[in-house]
């Protein structure tokens, strides 16, 4: 047991597991502590669906053979808020593992690497001397808070939390489904717009279905969380009844906070990283988590400066275009001016796929065609 850890990880989710491994990965003498709440496996609500982008993370991370025994998903149909349908194949697959072994294999992975995984909830942090001191039990050079989206780590360093605007909620549950079925299905809702639900079938008989709102429209409602999500989502999708309903809160980047102070980076959820357009998180999750790890080996006496300059290169032009998109797409004209080019043009939806799931930005000629294609459609409506 070290007396002082190199790298202090809270949370075993996709970011915190992803910043172990990679301390580890970069310096195999280094001391890595992961803490959990919960014992893996462990549940988390998800849609569990895994870009190529995260795939491309995992590899990085040489894990590039951990989904390898799920079923490829190769088509995706999106219909907007209007009923603008685009159905196309995927440059590039994706995955739906349930997060219940996606992340217990993670953990995992990280265990066999030599990070010491202990259950443990953390509930204080003290910068002491160039040190931080969690729990007055465990002392480390630098802390990773990977907690998730109600974030403990993030709240104790006075990090506001993200605005109630830029949180959205959601519900999945799963259900049962032809193995045949291989179609990822999100289907935007003019109702209460932004909103969607999803199915996104496993391969083994079963899909994650789900519905997800911003936050503001579903306390507009007035009515119980619960019962809007849930009956939206058996409405939505009567075909497919679900079981196992769990939902959280998602922190959209637009209202993330700065990622960290001095000896303490934020990853994942606990700095807002999902993606306004989508509600995807785990290729955040895992690139801001390797990132973070990596800056606390690379970097141990300014971790900080490191990992904003990283994050930064990696994903700074995409958050300033999701910041402005999300903003255009409170209109779900635009939206279905997006699908509408999208579903002419497939190098667009690519570009789509592109933003919405990885780390993809805008070209100015693209902007200017889906603008031209919404104030067509406005005027015609007038
Ligand atoms: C309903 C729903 C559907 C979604 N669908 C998708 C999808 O299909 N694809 C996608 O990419 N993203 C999706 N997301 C987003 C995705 O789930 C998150 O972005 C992702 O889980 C972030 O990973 P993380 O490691 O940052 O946090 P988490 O996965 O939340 O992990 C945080 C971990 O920290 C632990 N923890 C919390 N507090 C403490 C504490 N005080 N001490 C110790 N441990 C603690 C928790 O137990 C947990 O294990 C969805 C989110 C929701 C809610």
């Amino acid at each position: 047991m070290a007396a002082v850890w190199d790298v202090l990880v809270v949370g075993g989710g996709p970011a915190g597991s992803a910043a172990a491994l990679r301390a580890k990965q970069l310096r195999p003498d280094a001391s890595v502590l992961l803490l959990d709440r919960e014992d893996f496996p462990r549940d988390k609500a998800c849609g569990d669906g895994i870009a190529a982008h995260g795939r491309d993370e995992l590899a990085l991370l040489g894990l590039p053979d951990l989904l390898a025994d799920y079923r490829p998903t190769q088509r995706l149909s999106v219909v907007s808020p209007g009923g603008v349908r685009v159905s196309a194949t995927v440059a590039r697959p994706n995955h739906v593992v349930p997060r219940m072994v996606f992340d217990a294999r993670l953990v995992e992975a990280a265990r066999a690497r030599g990070v010491e995984v202990r259950r443990h909830r953390v509930r204080s942090l003290v910068a002491e001397g160039g040190r931080v001191r969690v729990d007055d039990a465990l002392t480390a050079a630098v802390v990773v808070g990977a907690d998730g989206a109600n974030s403990v780590v993030r709240r104790l360093l006075g990090a506001r939390a993200t605005p109630e605007r830029h949180t959205a909620i959601a519900v999945r549950g799963y259900a049962d489904l032809p193995k045949a079925e291989d179609a990822q299905l999100i289907a935007m809702q003019r109702a209460g717009w932004p909103a969607y639900a999803w199915a996104f079938p496993i391969g083994d008989g079963t899909a994650n279905v789900g519905f997800g709102m911003l936050l503001p429209k579903l306390h507009a409602t007035g009515r119980p969380g619960r019962e809007v999500l849930h009956g939206r989502l058996r409405e939505l999708l009567p075909e497919l009844p679900a079981r196992e309903l769990r939902a959280h809160h998602l922190p959209l980047s637009p209202g993330r906070p700065k990622p960290g102070v001095s000896r303490v980076l934020l990853a994942g959820d606990a700095a807002s990283l999902i993606n306004p357009l989508t509600g995807e998180g785990i290729y955040y999750a895992l690139l801001s988590g390797r990132l973070a790890g990596e800056a606390a080996v690379l970097a141990p006496d300014d971790p900080l400066a490191a990992y904003r300059r990283d994050l930064r290169a990696a994903l700074g032009r995409h958050l300033r275009t999701t910041d402005v998109l999300a903003r255009a797409a409170q209109s779900p004209g635009f939206i279905d001016a997006a699908i509408a080019t999208a579903a002419r043009r497939p190098e667009v939806f690519d570009l789509l796929v592109e933003v919405g799931l990885g780390a993809g930005t805008v070209p100015a000629s693209l902007a200017g065609a889906v603008v031209g294609r919404w104030a067509a459609r406005s005027v015609g409506v007038r």
